[in-house]
């Protein structure tokens, strides 16, 4: 006897969105990245959706020795690479690479005596100032890395703050690109630098590896939605309308009275509130489907419910179906409406809404 509201994962479409990301860099390999619990879709779902990856990359440690005891046997990346010297034993057990990003992470290598072999990912800060060795920090920290005898070896790392909007004033990409390839010119090893917006948007800058995220999930990382670049939604948001109101012009809907009726109005009551993962800010006039149709949020999301104005859905009763995001809805266009980034809804996904997977 659960509530209505179930998030659809399509395991399909993570396929076809890796596939979307591994096509636009052909000569490079490619880490799906899963950090989140997968962006909101679950580790082990993803890990298996996946398995054409060549590596999956993630944030956390313990999911990531997890993704060992899952069996998942290929490379695993730590993103920030390790956050406490004592985890290092465990690391190494488990043969997960990781981030280098500070001088007292390389302290902390030299000071780990192990007969196993360490693959690290030296990150260079090209200019989004969260971390990372400066530009003219960087050759040192590669030699003073390299000199560890069980540094198997160093794939030469940076991230983009600006590769969907690359004229950024504040750092254009071309200047991050620049002081990477200034900074790592000569030194042996791959290379990786592109996230989603990079792999969709830059395939020049493919190198060794590159780390798509959000798109995997059916997430664009700027402007436009999944489709505008062929990915597909991989969760759908489903509710019902659980409740149904007929409201005189001048009445008042849900907390606040943040909206008053101009006009006679049926209002639908949906099974899905803040504390599913939807947005609270999501301001009046957020777009929703109800059977397949067009409508939009009205007054303040509260815990449990929100309200829909079903003027426009004539057919609409207890129990019509509704759609919050995914198919027929870009997550990203609800996003944009809540002024926020499809990632967010994404990954705030609650542990209350039910799971169902999809081929
Ligand atoms: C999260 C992350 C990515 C993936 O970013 P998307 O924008 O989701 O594609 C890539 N690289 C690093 C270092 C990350 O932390």
């Amino acid at each position: 006897m659960p509530r209505p509201i179930v998030a659809s994962i399509s395991i399909s479409a993570l396929q076809h969105n890796l596939a979307v990301a591994r096509a636009k860099a052909p000569g490079a390999r490619a880490w799906g990245v899963v950090k989140a619990n997968a962006y909101g879709h679950g580790l082990e779902r993803a890990m298996r959706a996946f398995a054409d990856a060549d590596g999956l990359a993630l944030i956390e440690p313990d999911y990531a020795v997890r993704l060992r005891e899952l069996g998942w046997n290929k490379p695993i990346l730590l993103l920030e690479g390790f956050f406490d010297a004592a985890d290092l034993p465990q690391l190494a057990a488990h043969d997960i690479q990781f981030a280098v990003h500070c001088d007292e992470q390389i302290a902390h290598l030299e000071a780990f005596a192990t007969d196993a072999v360490l693959h690290a990912h030296l990150k260079m800060n090209s200019g989004m100032n969260r971390l990372g060795f400066r530009p003219e920090a960087y050759r040192a920290a590669h030699a003073r890395l390299a000199k560890i005898a069980a540094i198997g070896s160093i794939t030469m790392m940076t991230h983009f703050a600006n590769a969907d909007d690359e004229g950024n004033p504040d750092l254009p990409l071309a200047e991050q690109i620049k002081r990477f390839t200034d900074g790592t010119a000569g030194l042996a090893g791959a290379r990786s630098v592109c996230n989603s917006a990079a792999d969709l948007l830059h395939p020049e800058l493919a190198f060794d590896w590159v780390r798509p995220g959000v798109m995997l999930y059916g997430g664009t990382p700027g402007g436009g939605t999944a489709a505008d670049f062929g990915l597909r939604p991989a969760m759908t948001l489903r509710s019902e309308i659980i409740g149904m109101q007929q409201v005189a012009p001048g009445e008042a809907i849900g907390y606040g009275s943040r909206f008053v009726a101009d006009r006679q109005m049926t209002i639908g009551v949906v099974a899905c509130g803040y504390a599913d993962g939807y947005p609270r800010h999501a301001p009046n006039g957020t777009p929703v489907l109800v059977d397949g149709i067009r409508t939009a949020t009205v007054g303040r999301v509260s815990m449990d419910m929100l309200a829909v104005d079903l003027s426009q859905v004539p057919g609409a009763h207890v129990g019509s179906s509704v759609v919050l995001w995914g198919e027929g809805l870009p997550i990203d266009e609800v996003a944009f409406a809540a002024g926020t980034i499809g990632y967010e809804l994404m990954c705030a996904l609650a542990p209350r809404v039910a799971v169902r997977e999809v081929q």
